[in-house]
């Protein structure tokens, strides 16, 4: 006798389905019908009578669990199932609620491998509303539990791997600030002790390495700061800010350093916007000197500020030396420099603070760039960071 028949009389005598005589030959075809669905399905499909014995089983569960058919019909559920006591947790509420919904069960095969499965069932009614058994498909999920350990794993080491980089940074970066500081000194001890004002080749030479230690001690600082603000050890704490206010004031103060022209616009109603003063002041003054750095002393440098209703808009513009296409598209990233930067001296991390220190206000940084002609980069912040987005 074929599996599919055998499952057929199984289902028809464990649930008594007899069809009424005129209506016998459609529903015979009908059961062979699911019969042969059942016997295709790749997942198991296991039938209980109402004696809450095995009635029927399909080809899936047999080859998913290694018994034959003769060796599960007639058997009580625990036949089927890891540790079956715990597996049947679940399983109770089946005649109050008659159903069970997709719950992870553990399968155990007939040389004793657990199978892990998505298990799920109701109840089988006849046409008097009669509870005559229980249907239970189980899904095989072994590969998906084994992927989701990778990714489990893989996520760990990820985290353990960051975590240890952090560390080294912090390490490293520490360890590097107090010997650069003591060769300063000691340089300018030097300078002053064998009085080499005098000498013009003694006072470029001292100004390289001064000039060294200082990009050293950005380097640090930066590598520092970028690490601080990933790992979300810098808190924001938004306070009314007057954008256009600390654009004036940091503008002035570039001024004294260099003499640019800058210019500084407002559009729209001035508002005060909920910002964090520090790491304000730190992206727009990383931008500025990025403009500044850039661009030769003789272009100007314009900053406009726009107000819409629910955010504001800073951008910076120059008329320097641009950034490559090919560029750009990194250029956010630590240490990444544009091609045509490299006689310029720059550590690569001033834009990721930027836009790590924007993104903290759950604003956004965009440039528009052309190599040669001048750069616009953008800041979008949303005047109240509660609200997150920016609708205009
Ligand atoms: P740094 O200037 O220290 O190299 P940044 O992260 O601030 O680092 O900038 C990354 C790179 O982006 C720079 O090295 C430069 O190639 C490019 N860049 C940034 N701002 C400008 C600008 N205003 N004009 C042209 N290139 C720029």
């Amino acid at each position: 006798m074929s599996k599919s028949h055998i499952f057929e009389d199984h289902l028809a005598s464990k649930l008594d389905v007899i069809p009424a005589d005129d209506t016998k030959v459609d529903a015979i075809s009908t059961q062979d019908y699911f019969s042969w669905v059942a016997q295709s399905m790749t997942d198991s499909l296991v039938v209980f009578g109402s004696d809450g014995r095995i009635a029927a089983v399909n080809n899936a569960t047999l080859e998913m669990l290694g018994y034959t058919e003769d060796e599960l019909i007639g058997q009580v559920p625990d036949i089927l199932f890891e540790g079956a006591a715990s597996q049947r947790n679940g399983l109770e509420t089946l005649h109050e609620r008659g159903i069970i919904e997709r719950s992870d069960k553990v399968f155990r095969t007939k040389d004793g491998r657990a199978i892990p499965v998505l298990y799920s069932g109701s109840l089988l009614y006849d046409d008097q509303g009669q509870v005559k058994g229980v249907v239970c498909v189980a899904h095989d999920t072994t590969k998906q539990k084994q992927l989701e350990q990778q990714l489990r794993l893989a996520l760990q080491k990820d985290h353990e791997l960051l975590q240890l980089k952090s560390q080294l940074i912090a390490t490293i970066s520490h360890e590097f600030r107090t010997p650069l500081s003591i060769i300063m000194m000691n340089c300018e001890l030097l300078r002053r002790d064998c009085n080499i004002s005098g000498s013009e080749n003694a006072e470029m030479r001292y100004t390289t390495i001064k000039k060294q230690i200082k990009h050293m001690v950005n380097m640090v600082e930066d590598t520092l700061r970028i690490e601080k603000l990933q790992e979300g050890h810098i808190p924001v704490k938004p306070v009314p800010v007057d954008l256009q206010r600390m654009c004036n004031e940091l503008v002035k103060i570039a001024q004294n350093r260099t003499q640019r022209e800058f210019s500084v616009k407002t559009e729209g109603t001035a508002v005060e916007t909920l910002l964090d003063e520090g790491l304000t002041q730190q992206f727009v003054t990383n931008l500025i000197s990025n403009a500044i750095k850039y661009s030769e002393t003789d272009s100007k440098i314009e900053i406009v500020i726009a107000y819409n209703t629910d955010c504001v808009t800073l951008s910076v513009r120059d008329h320097g030396i641009g950034i490559p296409k090919a560029d750009q598209l990194h250029i956010f990233e630590p240490f990444q420099r544009a091609a045509n930067a490299e006689t310029i001296s720059g550590t690569g991390l001033g834009l990721a603070i930027v836009k790590q220190a924007v993104e903290l206000h759950h604003g956004t940084i965009s440039v528009e760039s052309e190599q040669g002609k001048g750069s616009v980069f953008t800041v979008k912040l949303p005047i109240n960071p509660d609200k997150h987005t920016c609708m205009t």
